[in-house]
């Protein structure tokens, strides 16, 4: 009987006992391609050699020193490297240890920069209904899927939420793309103007919509309209680019494929590419110019911030990434993976959508492809899934369908950058396989 606390407590998992490339191993012997990365997190693959060395060399010469203390070499390069690549206005970085962290830290900094401003009336945040932001109080306010945020309701800050862009249910048939964008787009405005401009602090959206979506890209012009909006009431853009950043879709922030830059942006995942644990905060000059006008501290630190191996180790990924030009292949394996994808998946009977970008791609789907009907929560489709992959030796991250603004369940895949066209379909053929075999 394990003492750890599992996912769930009646569950049985194999043992991960290794890794090499796109592939994980388990205690028995037994081989998986890792299609999602877990989730959306190994964009490097398993055991690389360089990243290990450079884990290596660097936990020679010191693994941790507080921040109160010190600052580091590898936080201090991590930090100029990704500034040098961040979308315009991006200036400073806050280093944390995972997704919600990141979110986290935007939620209370974008609090802290109107109190610097002196306008503490801005208190509201809002975001997007089936949406997830991660699970630690602040995170989950924010979050939009009402049976997250059910058991803790008492618990939580007062969100806001309005419509996701989610084109395959809600684009209406009379309006193309573009329409449908801006009217999903022009919620945002209605319910600042509801709240009152006056005290909304932020809006909250994942670029391309992760786990709660599968792979849902926006609406052209969504993001500029967004953007727009936000300028128009002086409220704060929070990009959340935890699973759809980092190179997944083709570029490395999701953003610059709208043409838009936040204000605040979190990242994580891909960032150590499950090497080490990481998450951070891109933080605009004009926040940090605030704070250094007003209190000259935003009051918000933890013990690993900027962890030295955990830097580190992102900076060799982000290196390898950019020396073997993996962002290349993640266009060019990304539109391959598209290809078979649509030639599987097009016509089958269950699946209503096939929507994504570069690395990040979802299957939707649906009891009935003519009225979209999910299928019943009940049959733990998602579930079934899983299990039916994982006996094909193929890891994917399936969801269930959400109720609330109904969607069906969907299957999440996100490669790692090094997987070549031969892997593309052989996670194509089983993936087909393990959906027939579950339905
Ligand atoms: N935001 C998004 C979009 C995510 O997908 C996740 C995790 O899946 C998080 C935040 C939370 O990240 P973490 O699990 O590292 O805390």
């Amino acid at each position: 009987m394990s003492h750890l606390l599992h996912r769930s407590v009646n569950g049985a998992y194999p043992v991960a006992v290794g890794g090499k490339g796109v592939m994980l191993f388990d205690a028995e012997g037994k081989s998986y391609i890792d299609a999602s990365g877990g989730a959306a997190v190994s964009c490097l693959g398993h055991g690389h050699p360089d990243i290990v060395a450079a884990m290596h060399a660097q936990i020679d010469k010191l693994a941790y020193a507080h921040t109160s203390f010190f600052t580091s070499e590898p936080a201090e390069e991590l930090a100029e490297h990704l500034i040098a690549r961040a979308p315009k206005g991006l200036s400073t970085v806050f280093i944390c240890s995972s997704g919600s962290e990141a979110i986290e830290a935007c939620l209370k900094l974008a609090r802290h920069y109107f109190i610097e401003k002196g306008e503490s009336r801005r208190t509201n945040f809002i975001s997007r209904r089936q949406s997830y932001h991660g699970i630690t109080v602040g995170a989950l306010s924010v979050g939009g899927r009402m049976k997250d945020r059910a058991p803790f309701k008492e618990m939580l800050l007062t969100g806001h939420h309005i419509a996701p862009c989610y084109a395959y249910r809600d684009q209406r048939t009379d309006e193309t793309p573009e329409q449908y964008g801006l009217r999903v787009a022009d919620e945002l405005e209605a319910k600042i103007l509801e709240l009152g401009a006056d005290t909304v602090a932020a809006f909250v959206a994942e670029t391309v919509v992760g786990a709660t979506l599968g792979a849902a890209t926006p609406a052209p012009g969504y993001f500029k309209r967004i953007r727009e909006i936000c300028d128009r009431h002086g409220v704060l853009l929070i990009l959340d680019e935890v699973m759809c950043g980092m190179g997944r879709t083709g570029t490395l922030h999701a953003c610059e494929q709208e043409g838009i830059a936040p204000d605040l942006m979190a990242i994580a995942k891909g960032l150590g590419a499950g090497y080490a644990p990481i998450g951070a905060m891109l933080v605009a000059g004009k926040i940090v110019a605030a704070i250094r006008q007003g209190s000259g501290a935003f009051p918000h630190s933890q013990t690993y911030n900027g962890h030295p191996l955990a830097c580190a180790t992102a900076l060799a990924v982000q290196k390898v990434i950019e020396r073997d030009d993996l962002l290349a292949n993640v266009r060019l394996q990304g539109a391959h993976l598209e290809r078979r994808l649509k030639e599987r998946f097009g016509n089958h009977h269950h699946v209503g959508d096939v929507r994504g970008r570069g690395h990040f791609w979802g299957i939707e789907l649906v009891a009935d492809r003519a009225s979209k009907t999910p299928f019943e929560a009940s049959l733990k489709l998602n579930a079934r899934i899983k299990q039916a992959a994982m006996a094909r030796g193929l890891m994917v991250y399936p969801m269930g369908g959400t109720a609330d603004g109904v969607s069906g369940d969907h299957v999440l895949l996100a490669p790692p950058f090094i997987a070549d066209a031969a892997v593309m379909d052989t996670i194509v053929e089983r993936l087909g396989e393990a959906v027939d075999a579950a339905i």
